[in-house]
């Protein structure tokens, strides 16, 4: 990516602090304002319009020097740019947008504990986050001031958890956990494993991409006595993951913690096959299962970065049978109204009758498969 012009010596500054920085002072010089914004960027009309109102009104703009370095500072339309630099079009209402789209406040069963489906339950335990995504499903929360959750402020929740032994999994998000400090999340962490019915925790982070400093061996450390901990990470595109992300990802493989990522389909950043094939062959190179690709929450004000969910099909469609099945996730659609998750696929049955299933196969051609005769 080319850096050159008139922001190269704040580009340059940053990438030298970034290599001696820990995440913590990434935190401390992250971009929050739409000055800093026009310091490090050559912004766009509209990305420039979109800051000031972010600014003043919107959704906070927070951007670690991790993630302006994976950024091109002349291009609006570079795949980092548009996840995290606001944009005017914010503030057009669209078809469909909902203030909260997967309908959490109805189902919210104590403060911060989120039930929609029988066997788990999600744990909010943080507004913050490592950088705020322009699309973010919890936009009316994330960044609204209400921090971390104590432990005496989650005692509701854990006591929910204990009265419904039913719920065997807990994911732990939010915001992002991971930008509590080690010693509170480790806290958190400890009081679900402490609740005898819960069989699997999920700790969903994007700091691996936007803030991989954060990974350190301490925290693998820390963690570890807690297992099974299952890490659900979030990369969108192949430039999330440099040098960093993939010593990142080595480090919790390493550590024993499976690894999943949830792909959020995005129009113009990564609605392309090629783009996808890269990033889903590079994250099983780290041992990052793709689990979900996800369309995109009708969540308010991001009607310019959703895709028709046909795209998403013809986008599988595409990867079938072009990339392994380790390679392949499964594409999702969130119901509005928090009904639950679906998955979608092309259809690959072409008829169906007395027997003879005729297939739809990945070169093209049409296949029969013929049942077996009923022995009886
Ligand atoms: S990291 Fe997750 S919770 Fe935070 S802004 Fe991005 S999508 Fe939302």
């Amino acid at each position: 990516m080319a850096i050159a012009g008139p922001h190269e010596p704040d580009r340059a500054g940053l990438t030298r602090l970034e290599e001696v920085g820990d995440w913590r002072w990434q935190l401390r010089h992250a971009v929050r304002t739409a000055a800093e914004l026009a310091r490090v960027f050559a912004l766009s009309p509209e990305e420039r319009a979109g800051a000031l109102v972010a600014e003043r009104s919107g959704f906070p703009i927070l951007l670690t020097p991790h993630v302006i370095s994976l950024a091109d500072p002349r291009d609006p339309n570079c795949p980092i740019r548009r996840q995290f630099v606001p944009d005017l079009r914010e503030t057009v209402a669209v078809r469909g947008d909902l203030r909260d789209p997967l309908g959490e406040e109805e189902h919210e069963v104590a403060p911060g504990l989120v039930r929609r489906y029988p066997d788990r339950a999600l744990l909010l335990m943080t507004d913050r986050c490592a950088s705020y995504c322009r699309f973010c499903t919890r936009s009316r929360w994330v960044a609204r001031g209400g921090g971390s959750r104590s432990r005496e402020r989650l005692g509701p929740a854990l006591a929910y958890l204990r009265a419904h032994p039913e719920v065997k999994e807990v994911i732990l998000s939010g915001g992002d956990p991971l930008v509590m400090s080690t010693e509170r999340l480790v806290g958190v962490v400890a009081l679900v494993r402490d609740v005898p019915s819960v069989e699997t925790i999920r700790l969903a982070t994007r700091v691996l991409s936007l803030l991989p400093q954060r990974v350190t061996e301490d925290l693998v450390r820390a963690l570890q006595p807690h297992h099974p901990i299952w890490v659900m990470t979030h990369f969108n595109h192949p430039a999330e993951l440099g040098p960093l992300a993939e010593a990142a990802c080595r480090r919790l493989a390493d550590g024993g913690f499976p690894m999943m990522n949830q792909t959020v389909l995005l129009r113009g950043i990564n609605d392309r096959e090629e783009v996808l094939t890269a990033l889903f062959r590079r994250l099983i190179r780290e041992r990052v299962r793709p689990y979900y690709l996800l369309q995109m929450d009708p969540v308010r004000g991001t009607g310019h970065l959703r895709t028709p969910v046909e795209t998403g099909c013809r986008l599988l469609g595409e990867l079938q049978g072009r990339l392994s099945g380790i390679a392949i996730p499964r594409f999702v659609v969130d119901t509005p109204g928090g009904h639950g998750k679906v998955p979608v696929a092309p259809d690959y049955v072409l008829s169906a009758g007395e027997g003879v299933t005729r297939f739809l196969a990945p070169d093209g051609v049409g296949v029969d498969y013929i049942d077996p005769v009923d022995p009886e």
